[in-house]
């Protein structure tokens, strides 16, 4: 068994290793961690959950602690802000022992928070952490002091790209000096990624360590239903668990919303998370959730990948993702680590085609469980049938929930 001392790992580390409980390297962290640490390029496959962040953070700390001169020594670029944060938060614990420092470098915020990231940046903070579209304010402010950077990592590259920043990294990285160590982190591999590493790598390493499923120890189900019984039997199957923190996906803002409230009208003690809200009250909501003050977290995809909260009992997506990868990171969420878990998923009548297109990709079927009684009739599953709620030729083109309420799904808000 390789041990985090075999790696040859600054003490300081270890000294922080060891006072986070981590006994020895997960594959990703093995497999990787001697090639950063020799200096090489790395093209990592790998999605949240792997312990990708500690898989360059411990060699980033490690040629921090052993040079002399201050300076920023490395630039991690993240899609989100809470992946940022996360990663600054996963940071402060393996660099306890150390002396390096970091700067989360986000939007939002007020002046203040800029002058804040000001200040760290001038002052050359050992580790930038940033989103791109705040780091080029910053940048071409002129006060950033990259002319000796040893690494940049893109963490979670391919949602960068999603997200459209493709011009703003190649923009960052003409900032930055010509020699470098690069490590790009990304849960997919799509052309555009390969593209974005031959531009900017060098005779990279390569790894693949996950293959898009969720996590072996996640019981996954799913019922099939009309829109209009999602909210009963989201609070029958809600009122019936006892774990201490549960999360709840759904795709838009609005029914997010709509969700907070019916659940906390129904007496379950939900709270929503979605980008309309300030960054500090997405951080207060974060971290009641964390503490376990919130039970029920009510969220969009923002948080399908970044967020990172142990013993999350149950995962249950309110609606299918769009995007099957968003699957794999929604049900990531739960049994972590190791451990345990139950993902649930609603599969709507809208949604049985894409829900088709998940089984795939996780080269799975996904037991579909009956309704609770008293909750009437499933429509029938055939996710081959042409998407939109029953009128492409499955069986279910006629049939009707055997009981209608008036009441409009807030599904569709
Ligand atoms: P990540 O994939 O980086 O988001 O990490 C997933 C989770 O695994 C985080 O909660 C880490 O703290 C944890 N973790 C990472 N590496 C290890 C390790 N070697 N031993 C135990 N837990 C770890």
């Amino acid at each position: 068994m390789t041990t985090f001392a075999d790696l040859g790992l600054y003490d300081s580390l270890l000294d922080g290793l060891d006072s986070m409980g981590f006994e020895k390297p997960t594959p990703i962290q093995e497999q990787v961690m001697p090639h950063i640490l020799a200096g090489k390029d790395i093209i990592a496959c790998a999605q949240t959950g792997t312990g990708k962040t500690a898989a360059y953070l411990l060699p980033v700390l490690d040629k921090i602690s052993r040079q002399e001169k201050e300076h920023t020594a490395a630039l991690i670029i993240s899609p989100t802000r809470e992946l940022a944060l996360q990663i600054d938060h996963a940071f402060q614990g393996f660099s306890y022992f150390t002396s390096a420092s970091s700067i989360a470098v986000y939007g939002g915020g007020d002046g203040h928070t800029f002058d804040r990231e000001k200040k760290a940046l001038t002052e050359g903070a050992s580790v930038v952490i940033a989103t791109p579209g705040r780091l080029i304010s910053h940048l071409n402010l002129g006060y950033v002091k990259f002319d000796q950077l040893d690494f940049l990592v893109l963490d979670e590259a391919d949602k960068m790209l999603d997200m459209g920043f493709y011009d703003d990294i190649l923009k960052i990285i003409r900032f930055l000096p010509s020699k470098r160590q690069n490590l790009l982190f990304s849960a997919t591999m799509p052309p555009k990624i390969r593209d974005l590493a031959r531009k900017i790598m060098h005779d990279p390493f390569e790894v693949n360590i996950a293959i898009s499923k969720p996590a072996a120890g996640v019981t996954q189900t799913a019922y099939v239903v009309y829109d209009a019984q999602k909210p009963e039997l989201l609070k029958h199957i809600l009122m019936k668990r006892t774990d201490p923190s549960m999360l709840v996906f759904a795709s838009t803002k609005q029914t997010v919303k709509d969700l907070e409230k019916e659940l906390r009208r129904k007496g379950l003690p939900a709270r929503a998370i979605h980008s309309d809200l300030t960054q500090e009250e997405r951080e207060s909501v974060l971290l009641s959730f964390r503490t376990r003050q919130t039970r029920i977290l009510v969220a969009t995809d923002i948080l399908s990948r970044g967020i990172d909260i142990d013993n999350i009992g149950l995962v249950l997506n309110y609606d299918v993702p769009g995007d099957a990868e968003d699957y794999v990171h929604r049900v990531g969420r739960t049994a972590r680590a190791e451990s345990t878990g139950e993902a649930i998923t609603f599969i709507g009548q809208k949604d049985q085609r894409r829900f088709g297109v998940i089984e795939e990709l996780i080269e799975r079927v996904i037991p579909k469980e009956p309704l609770p009684e008293g909750m009437g009739q499933s429509p029938m599953y055939n996710p081959a049938a042409r998407s939109g709620g029953g009128n492409g030729g499955g069986g279910n083109k006629k049939r009707r929930p055997p009981f209608r309420k008036k009441r409009k799904s807030p599904a569709n808000g």
